[in-house]
C-alpha cells in the first residue's frame, strides 16, 4: 500500500504523491512566540512530528521548513485587535524582540522534551522582509491587491476560488471572522486581508521596515506564504497546521501564493484537531492552560503526554483532563516497563520474517490516514507474541520508535530533570513529617501516589531514596 491521508483541500483521504517523488517539500506553521506554547500548540507539532517521521519510515526524504512568527498576527486572525507580539512585550515590561527570543528558545525546550524535531528550516518572520515586499509588489502590480487608509490589501474578490479550502460559501465565511471583531472600514470586502501595514493603529509598534508604501511590517499570512516559497520553492507538497488555521490563515495563503505564483502550489493540505479541556478549546490568548513545565511540575515525564497524543487519531477533537491523562501515563509506565526488558540484548539473530511482518504492519498502520493508535496497538502485538526472540522484538521496537518517539528503549536519564527532583525531594520531605507525626494514612498515599508515576521509594539507612520506573 502507499501512505493514503486525508487532504483538507478535497476533503478526501488520497493517495500521497509529492509532486517529486524523491523528495517531500512540507511545511508547518510555527508558534507565535509571545507566550509558553501550551500543550494544545504542542498537540499539533506532535502529530506534525509524526508526520514527517511517518514520511521518513515509509522511505521518503523530507525537506521541511517551520517559521516563527515573531512580527504582525494580531489578536484577531483576521487582521484586527492588539498585536500578539505587543502585547506580550507590555505584560513583561519587555521589548518585542527579547519576548520573542525568550518564548523561541522555551518553544524549542518544550519540543526537545517531547522529543518533537525541529526543522533545520526554523525561520524567525522578520528574517524575511524582503521575500514578503517582492510578493506584495508583485501582487500590487498584477492587480490582485489594493492600497488603502495606508495599509496594502489582498482583494479577495479578484480570485473565483478564494474559499477552494473550506468548501464554505462567503457569506458563511463572513460571518465567522465577524464574530467579536471590528470592521476595518479601508477594506473593499469583508475579507480582505492585509498584507503590509504601514499606517498602523498601533503607534508603539516596536518593528518597522522600510517598504515601497512607507514604513511598516507585514500581516501574518504574507509571512507563510513568503518562508515557504523561499526555503522550499515554488511547489509545496504538505502544509500542516491546527484546525484553527484552516481559516483565514490557510485560505489566505493559498490566496496570495497562488495569485503570485500563477499556479497550483500546496498539494497536500493536513490539520490537527484541537485539544480540548473540559470546558473547552485549550487557547494562550484564554489564558489558564496547560504547559510541559507545568507536566513536569507536577511529576509527570512529558513523553506520557506524547503517548497521550498518539492513543488518538489527529483528525478528532481530543479532551485533555486529569482522568484521560492519568491513563495515557499507566499505559506509557506499562510500555517502558516491558521495553526496559529489551534495553540490555545484545546477542540472538534477528528473525528476518518475522521483523518484517511486524515492520509491515506498522506501515500499514500509518498508511492509513497516520493511524498512530493502530501503529501502537502493533507494538503491543510485538512485545507479547511469544513466538519471535528478544532481539526482533528489540530491532522492531528500536525501529517503531523512530517515528513514534517515546525512547522506549532508553535507560532513564540519571540526570534528572531538575523541576522534578526537586518534586520529588519535595514530596519525600512531605512523607517523611507524615511518618513523624504518625500520619501513616498519609505518608502511604504520598508514596502510593508517586508509584503511580513511576516513581518507586526506596527506605534505606541512608535515608529515602528514589528509582524511576518508567
Ligand atoms: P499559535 O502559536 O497560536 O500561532 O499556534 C500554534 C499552532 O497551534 C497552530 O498550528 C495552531 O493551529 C495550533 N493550535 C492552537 N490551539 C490549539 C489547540 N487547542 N489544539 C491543537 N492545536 C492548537
Ligand atoms: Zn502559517
Amino acid at each position: 500500500m502507499a501512505l493514503r491521508i486525508y487532504n483538507t483541500l478535497t476533503r478526501k483521504i488520497e493517495e500521497f504523491k509529492p509532486y517529486n517523488p524523491n523528495e517531500v517539500k512540507m511545511y508547518t506553521c510555527g508558534p507565535t512566540v509571545y507566550h509558553y506554547a501550551h500543550i494544545g500548540n504542542l498537540r499539533s507539532y506532535i502529530m506534525e512530528d509524526v508526520l514527517e517521521k511517518s514520511l521518513t519510515f515509509l522511505g521518503y526524504n523530507v525537506d521541511r521548513a517551520m517559521n516563527i512568527t515573531d512580527v504582525g498576527h494580531l489578536s484577531s486572525d483576521s487582521d484586527s485587535g492588539e498585536d500578539k507580539m505587543l502585547k506580550g512585550a507590555k505584560r513583561e515590561h519587555k521589548s518585542v524582540m527579547e519576548i520573542a527570543k525568550f518564548y523561541t528558545d522555551a518553544f524549542i525546550k518544550d519540543c526537545q522534551r517531547l522529543n518533537i524535531s525541529i526543522p533545520k528550516k526554523l525561520v524567525p518572520a522578520t528574517s524575511c522582509i524582503d521575500q514578503y515586499i517582492q510578493i506584495v509588489s508583485k501582487l500590487l502590480n498584477d492587480g490582485f491587491a489594493y492600497i488603502s487608509g495606508g495599509n496594502v490589501y489582498f482583494d479577495v474578490s479578484k480570485l473565483t476560488d478564494y474559499y477552494v479550502l473550506t468548501n464554505h460559501t462567503a457569506d458563511n465565511m463572513v460571518n465567522a471572522v465577524r464574530e467579536g471583531v471590528e470592521e476595518d472600514e479601508h477594506k473593499k470586502n469583508q475579507n480582505d486581508f492585509v498584507l503590509w501595514f504601514t499606517k498602523s493603529k498601533f503607534e508603539d509598534q516596536e518593528l518597522k521596515w522600510d517598504s515601497p508604501w512607507g514604513l511598516g511590517y507585514p500581516g501574518w499570512h504574507i509571512e507563510c506564504s513568503g518562508i515557504s516559497m523561499k526555503y522550499l520553492g515554488e511547489y509545496l507538497d504538505i502544509h500542516c497546521g491546527g484546525v484553527d488555521n484552516i481559516f483565514p490563515h490557510h485560505t489566505n495563503e493559498i490566496a496570495q501564493s497562488e495569485s503570485y505564483l500563477g499556479h497550483k502550489w500546496c498539494k497536500y493540505w493536513f490539520h490537527v484537531q484541537h485539544l480540548n479541556t473540559e470546558n473547552g478549546k485549550m487557547s494562550k490568548s484564554a489564558g489558564g492552560f496547560t504547559t510541559i513545565d507545568s507536566l513536569i511540575d507536577g511529576g509527570y515525564n512529558p513523553l506520557a503526554y506524547r503517548l497521550f497524543c498518539l492513543q488518538s487519531h489527529y483528525r478528532n477533537p481530543l479532551v485533555f483532563s486529569k482522568e484521560t491523562f492519568e491513563i495515557a501515563i499507566n499505559s506509557y509506565n506499562k510500555l517502558k516497563t516491558k521495553t526496559s526488558k529489551l534495553i540490555n540484548i545484545s546477542s540472538g539473530e534477528v528473525d528476518k520474517d518475522e521483523f518484517e511482518k511486524y515492520k509491515q504492519k506498522f506501515a500499514l498502520a500509518l498508511e492509513n490516514d497516520l493511524n498512530t493508535s493502530m501503529a501502537i496497538t502493533v507494538l503491543h502485538d510485538v512485545l507479547k507474541d511469544g513466538n519471535i526472540n528478544d532481539t526482533t522484538k528489540q530491532k522492531l521496537v528500536m525501529a517503531f520508535d523512530t517515528v513514534l518517539g517515546l525512547d522506549l528503549l532508553k535507560k532513564e536519564q540519571v540526570d534528572l530533570d531538575k523541576n522534578t527532583k526537586d518534586y520529588i525531594n519535595k514530596k519525600i520531605a512531605e512523607r517523611l513529617e507524615a511518618k513523624a507525626n504518625k500520619d501513616y494514612k498519609k505518608a502511604d498515599e504520598i508514596r502510593a501516589k508517586l508509584a503511580e508515576k513511576g516513581i518507586v521509594l526506596k527506605d534505606t539507612p541512608n535515608g529515602t531514596e528514589f528509582e524511576i520506573k518508567r
